[in-house]
C-alpha cells in the first residue's frame, strides 16, 4: 500500500515512511492511496479471530513493507499490556453496547493507537539505526498515554511538557512516576498554551529539530487512526455473531477527529452497510456537529467542560475527511484548507447530503453530560466518565430500533472522579493500579516557561544520531 497527502505534493510513499513523516511533507496529512474493501466472505471468516489476530488481518491490508512475523509480534507486544483479555471488551447495558477501550496501562483509550506507536517506532529506528526525540506539551490525559507508549524503549527519548500543578493530581502522578531512563517529564511555571508555544517554537528550529530528529506525538499519525480501525472491526464482528447481517451505529465522543475517521475507514472496509451511520458527539464545543448539520465549519473558542480532551476547535484530522469530500481532489482540499486558515471558517453546505450519509451529531451541555451519567448508573449501576457520557447522549437520542448502537467509552471513570461525584454522589472505584501511584517514586523537573532554558534542557539530554 502506497500513502499519499491530502494535497497531492508528494510522491507516494510505503507505510514505514509514512509513520516517520508524521505530518505530511506539504502540510497535508497521509492517506492511503485506496482503501480496501473486505468481501463479506474474509468477514465472516474473521469471526473466531483474537483481538490480536484480528489486528494483523486489518493492519496488514494497509502495510506491505514489514514482514508478516515481524509486525505480529509487534502486534502481540502493544496489546499484551492490557488488563483484559479481550483488549477492548463490550458490555451490554439496555439497548447500548459500550465498548470499554480503557483497560490499557493509563487508563484512557489512546493506549490502544499509542502501544502499538511505541513499539512500530522503536522497531524502525532500530531498522534504520536512527534515533528519535519526542517533544510534546500535555493538558493531562495525552502525555502519559505518549510517555506509557515508549517508556523503556531503545533509541527514544521523549520529553513531555505540563502545566504545574494544573493538571489533576492522578493525572500528574501517571506522568511523573514513570522514572525510566528515557522519560523526561518537565512541569513548567505556566499554562498549558504556554507549553504548547514552547514545544511549537522549539519544532519551529529547523536546524535543531533536524539535527536530534524531533518526533511529535499529536493524533495525526496515520499509525494511529490504522489502530483504531481494529476495535471497530471486533466488535461489529462481536454483534454479528450474535445477531447476523445486522448494521450497526457506532457512537464516538470526539475531539480531534481521529478516533472517528477511524470508523470513517472501517465503514468504508467493511462489506456494505455492516456501519450504517457514525454518531458524532461533541461537548460544548461543538464546530463538528455544526458542520455535520449545517456543513458550516467554523471556529469558535474552547471552552472548559468536564470532558476536557474534547475541548478542541479545529480538529486535526478533520482534512482527512475533507478530502473524501472533496472527490480525494488535492487542490481543492488545498484551497478549501488554506481558506480555513485565513477565514477561521468553510461553507461545505453543498455537500450536506454526503456528509449526512455517513454521519449524525449531537453535542451535550455540561447538565446533559451529569444526567447521562446519572441515569446510566440509576438504571444500571454503571459508572461512565464523562467523555462517554457525551457519546451515550447522543446514542440515547439517535439511536433506532432494531439498529444496535456501540458507544465507544474512552475513559475510565476514576480518571475523572470529581465530575462523576458530582453526578451520582459518590466517587468511582480506583483501580488498583492508579491507587497504588500515590507511593511510587517520581521524577521531574520544574523550570520557568522559558523556551531557551527548556530547550537547552533538552539539547542536554536528547539521543544523539551517532
Ligand atoms: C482523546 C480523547 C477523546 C477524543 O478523541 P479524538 O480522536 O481526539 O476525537 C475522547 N475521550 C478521551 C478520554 C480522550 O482522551
Amino acid at each position: 500500500m502506497q500513502y499519499i497527502s491530502t494535497r497531492g505534493g508528494i510522491s507516494p510513499i510505503p507505510f514505514t515512511e509514512a509513520v516517520m513523516m508524521g505530518l505530511a511533507e506539504d502540510g497535508g496529512l497521509l492517506l492511503p492511496r485506496t482503501i480496501p474493501r473486505v468481501s463479506s466472505e474474509t468477514y465472516a471468516s474473521w469471526q473466531d479471530l483474537s483481538y490480536p489476530e484480528l489486528a494483523f488481518e486489518v493492519m496488514s491490508r494497509f502495510i506491505d513493507d514489514i514482514p508478516n512475523s515481524d509486525l505480529r509480534e509487534l502486534i502481540d507486544r502493544s496489546y499484551a499490556t492490557f488488563d483484559h483479555p479481550e483488549i477492548t471488551p463490550l458490555v451490554h447495558h439496555g439497548t447500548l453496547h459500550i465498548l470499554e477501550l480503557f483497560h490499557g496501562p493509563t487508563f484512557a483509550f489512546k493506549d490502544v493507537a499509542l502501544q502499538f506507536l511505541g513499539n512500530l517506532f522503536e522497531y524502525l529506528l532500530k531498522k534504520n539505526d536512527a534515533v528519535m526525540n519526542i517533544i510534546g506539551a500535555t493538558s493531562g490525559d495525552t502525555g502519559s498515554a505518549a510517555i506509557y507508549g515508549v517508556r523503556g524503549k531503545e533509541k527514544i527519548n521523549i520529553f513531555i511538557l505540563h502545566p504545574h500543578k494544573r493538571v489533576s493530581p492522578v493525572q500528574e502522578q501517571q506522568m511523573t512516576t514513570v522514572t525510566d531512563a528515557n522519560v523526561f517529564n518537565i512541569a513548567i511555571r505556566g499554562t498549558f498554551d504556554d507549553g504548547q508555544a514552547i514545544v511549537k517554537a522549539i519544532f519551529n528550529d529547523i536546524d535543531f529539530k533536524k539535527q536530534y530528529n524531533l518526533g511529535a506525538i499529536n493524533s495525526i499519525n496515520w499509525a494511529r487512526v490504522l489502530a483504531q480501525v481494529v476495535y471497530y472491526v471486533h466488535s461489529c464482528l462481536h454483534i454479528n455473531r450474535h445477531e447476523h447481517d445486522k448494521a450497526v451505529d457506532f457512537a464516538v465522543p470526539t475531539g480531534n477527529f481521529g478516533d472517528i475517521f477511524a470508523g470513517y475507514i472501517a465503514k468504508r472496509m467493511l462489506p456494505e452497510g455492516t456501519i450504517r451511520k457514525l454518531l458524532l458527539a461533541s461537548n460544548t464545543n461543538d464546530i463538528l456537529t455544526r458542520f455535520v448539520a449545517h456543513g458550516d465549519y467554523s471556529l469558535g473558542s474552547v471552552v472548559a467542560t468536564s470532558s476536557p480532551s474534547m475541548d478542541i476547535q479545529a480538529a486535526s484530522n478533520f482534512e482527512r475527511y475533507l478530502y473524501y469530500l472533496l472527490d480525494e481532489n488535492p487542490v481543492h482540499t488545498t484551497a478549501a484548507m488554506s481558506q480555513f486558515t485565513e477565514t477561521g471558517r468553510l461553507n461545505l453546505s453543498s455537500s450536506c447530503d454526503q456528509i449526512k450519509r455517513d454521519f449524525v451529531a449531537t453535542a451535550a451541555t455540561e447538565q446533559e453530560v451529569l444526567e447521562t451519567i446519572q441515569l446510566f448508573y440509576k438504571e444500571y449501576g454503571y459508572i461512565l466518565d464523562p467523555h462517554t457520557a457525551v457519546g451515550v447522549h447522543a446514542a440515547l437520542i439517535h439511536q433506532q430500533k432494531g439498529i444496535p448502537v456501540i458507544c465507544l467509552s474512552t475513559a475510565h471513570p476514576a480518571k475523572f472522579g470529581e465530575t462523576v461525584s458530582k453526578a451520582i454522589g459518590i466517587p468511582p472505584e480506583m483501580p488498583h493500579a492508579l491507587a497504588a501511584l500515590a507511593d511510587k517514586k517520581s521524577r521531574c523537573e520544574l523550570m520557568d516557561a522559558d523556551r531557551n532554558l527548556i530547550q537547552d534542557f533538552i539539547r542536554h539530554h536528547a539521543l544523539e544520531q551517532q
